[in-house]
């Protein structure tokens, strides 16, 4: 018998049917969403499932999904769905505000039922605001994320209990998708950067390589002839002393210089008077053989070196080279003679360093100008600048002792705020009948009688006294010294340093000025010893960058902090535009490498604001001063400084 069921009753049994139905829908729902996001990395994706999800779940009219910021002040709405979602999605407002900003401050949810909690006040406000919303938070695994927000239920009823327990369950299952989407964003940002990084570095290695590649090029060829300059002839010279030491074998130089030729420059422009030298060293070029090296050093001057070669040989050489000069240059349908003066120099007869050879071609060929010669092959005896003649070596031991050699200073300025912040130490010896011997003379002579660690040592606590001395009167100063690549390479050297300094804080009073020719010594003893340097406090300097041989590779090794350019290229970089070229990349390479860079032997306005331009740190020059005594100094600071 089936038994008789009341309509009461049956109304029941509809409605838990129903009601069973509607779970079946929502457990339906749940399960698809938490298969849906489990897999999805992409948090745009992630939040847009959530919020048409959460809409469907809770038959709102919108859901919007608000996520605090990271900088804790702000929370931005990453997702949304249904009635003006689009254009609130994206909108980000202050930490305190609305509902969420409640929501926040309680970690609780928000929903209708809330309202009767609240003062009656209170309850006034909310209710207009939110009375048909609910938001609940999103509690991920390791952070508060934020929560997702129901406004208005789709068929104009408030929503109830069970759509707040509903929601909470799903967020409680999305919160964990949500807070694995973001941290994979975060990695992937992270790893964007880094990719930035990588690629930043990658073009500014490439460009520190190719202007590196291009400072080669600008520092060892002439471009106007095409020829090598000084830089590279030096560097052949010294492979040439090396090739006759081991072969005992002799070479000379011949430097040419053009007679008048500023008249031609003058008369015609500097366009033809560059056609005019490209001319002459296109004839030269022609009479020499593969062995043989032709360079242009500078301004109107050319220079040979002949390898094998005696006195007679030379000699007919020189003639030959002469030769080619006779037959006259068309230039813009001028005819021009030109005439040389020519200083020859041989190895070892007349010197056995590059110094030395070049020293006395160059003197031999300014003898030829003043006595109308056409050339004029060194010699010792009439040279009465020559060491030998000086027989300097017991005169330099005596001024030693007796402390006769002098410090002057010259300042370093910055181009930035023109603030004297360093100056550098050098050497004068005032000679009781010989006046004024300048360094290049002495300090060469010193080496060669092994007196020079004794006078750096001297030099250096020198230095250390006046630096105390300014710093007295309130002048806190860095004193740039030159060290001798034999001193420095000496067996005691920073044992010595060290007990001339004592302590760091003196040593950073000084900076050490080595020169390139340091880097043809042992490397890695080389490279012990400048970070002893460094470790004392003390700073490192590269002087006269530029004429020699640096490998940038070691440079970038090096403990060094400073960069000097040598004056040759500072000089004229008003008007060489080879030499600007050089200065300019010099000035990109040191600050690629970070190092600070100075601009050695500046002498016009115009430089310095060149200098400037170009982003150089430091000038120093007669401009700002010459090298000047220590009282001298002081007054200059008096003057110059605020
Ligand atoms: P340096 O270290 O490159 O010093 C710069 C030289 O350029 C100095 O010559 C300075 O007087 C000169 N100079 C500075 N500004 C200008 C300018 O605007 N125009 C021109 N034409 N020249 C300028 P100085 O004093 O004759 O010294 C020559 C070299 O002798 C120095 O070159 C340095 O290598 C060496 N020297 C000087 N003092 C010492 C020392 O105490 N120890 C060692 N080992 N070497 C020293
Ligand atoms: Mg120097
Ligand atoms: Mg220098």
């Amino acid at each position: 018998m089936v038994p008789q069921v009341s309509t009461n009753q049956n109304t029941l049994f509809l409605n838990i049917e129903e009601n069973l139905q509607n779970k079946e829908v929502e457990i339906e729902l749940l399960q698809e969403t938490f298969t849906e996001i489990g897999s999805e990395l992409n948090l745009d994706t992630v939040f847009q499932i959530v919020a048409t999800r959460a809409r469907k779940l809770l038959a709102a009219e919108t859901i919007l999904i608000p996520i605090l910021d990271e900088n804790c002040e702000t929370y931005t709405y990453m997702g949304g769905a249904g009635i003006n979602a689009d254009e609130i999605v994206g909108e980000s407002l202050p930490l305190e505000f609305g509902v969420c900003g409640w929501v926040w401050r309680h970690k609780r949810p928000w929903w209708q039922g809330v309202l009767d909690e609240l003062s009656e006040e209170e309850r006034n406000m909310w209710e207009k605001e939110a009375g048909t919303m609910i938001l609940v938070p999103l509690q991920g695994k390791r952070h508060f994320l934020g929560g997702i927000a129901g406004i208005n239920k789709t068929n104009g009823k408030e929503f109830t209990r069970r759509d707040l327990t509903l929601l909470s369950m799903f967020a409680s299952i999305v919160a964990i998708a949500i807070e694995n989407a973001m941290a994979v964003k975060k990695i992937e940002e992270a790893h964007k950067i880094a990719e930035d990084y990588q690629l930043r570095l990658e073009i500014l290695n490439k460009q520190l390589m190719e202007s590196s590649r291009e400072l080669e090029f600008l520092s060892l060829y002439d471009t106007v002839t095409s020829l090598p300059n000084r830089t590279l002839f030096r560097d052949r010279l010294t492979q040439n002393i090396l090739l006759a030491q081991s072969n005992n074998s002799s070479f000379g130089v011949v430097l040419i210089d053009l007679n008048d030729f500023k008249q031609v420059n003058d008369a015609l422009g500097h366009d033809s008077g560059d056609r005019v030298l490209k001319e002459i060293a296109d004839r030269f070029n022609n009479y020499i053989s593969a062995q043989e090296t032709l360079a242009r050093p500078g301004g109107d001057e050319f220079i040979f070196l002949f390898p094998n070669t005696d006195k007679k040989s030379i000699i007919s050489k020189t003639k030959d080279v002469l030769k080619l000069l006779n037959e006259h240059f068309d230039i813009d349908k001028s005819e021009i003679a030109l005439s040389a003066s020519v200083g020859i120099a041989l190895y070892p007869e007349h010197g056995r360093d590059i110094g030395e050879l070049l020293r006395h071609a160059d003197w031999a060929m300014y003898q030829a100008k003043k006595n109308k010669q056409r050339y004029n092959i060194y010699d010792p005896e009439t040279d009465d600048t020559s060491l030998g003649k000086l027989t300097l070596q017991a005169d330099l031991r005596n001024t030693l002792e007796n402390y006769g050699f002098e410090l002057y200073y010259q300042p370093q300025i910055t181009l930035n705020g023109d603030q004297i912040i360093a100056v550098e130490a050098l050497a004068r010896w005032p000679h009781a009948e010989k006046g004024f011997i300048p360094p290049n003379i002495f300090i060469p002579a010193l080496e060669q009688a092994g007196l020079i660690d004794k006078f750096t040592y001297w030099a250096i606590e020198q230095s250390l006294k006046h630096a105390h001395e300014l710093k007295k009167l309130g002048h806190i100063m860095e004193i740039a010294i030159n060290i001798s690549t034999q001193t420095l390479t000496s067996a005691n050297f920073i044992k010595n340093i060290k007990d001339i300094i004592q302590n760091k804080e003196n040593g950073k009073h000084l900076v050490f000025e080595i020169t390139e020719s340091l880097f043809f010594s042992e490397y890695e003893k080389v490279s012990d010893t400048l970070q002893q340097i460094c470790d004392l406090g003390i700073s490192l300097s590269i002087d006269d960058f530029g004429t020699g041989y640096s490998s940038l590779s070691r440079l970038k090794r090096l403990p060094v902090s400073e960069l000097k350019i040598d004056q040759s290229f500072v000089k004229d970089m008003s008007h060489s535009s080879d030499d600007e070229a050089i200065v300019r990349s010099t000035i990109d390479l040191a600050h690629n490498l970070g190092l600070t860079v100075v601009a050695e032997g500046v002498e016009s306005k115009k430089v310095y604001q060149q200098l400037k331009d170009l982003g150089c740190d430091l000038a120093q020059g007669f401009l700002i001063s010459k090298p000047v005594t220590f009282n001298d100094l002081i007054s200059f600071l008096k003057k110059n400084t605020t």
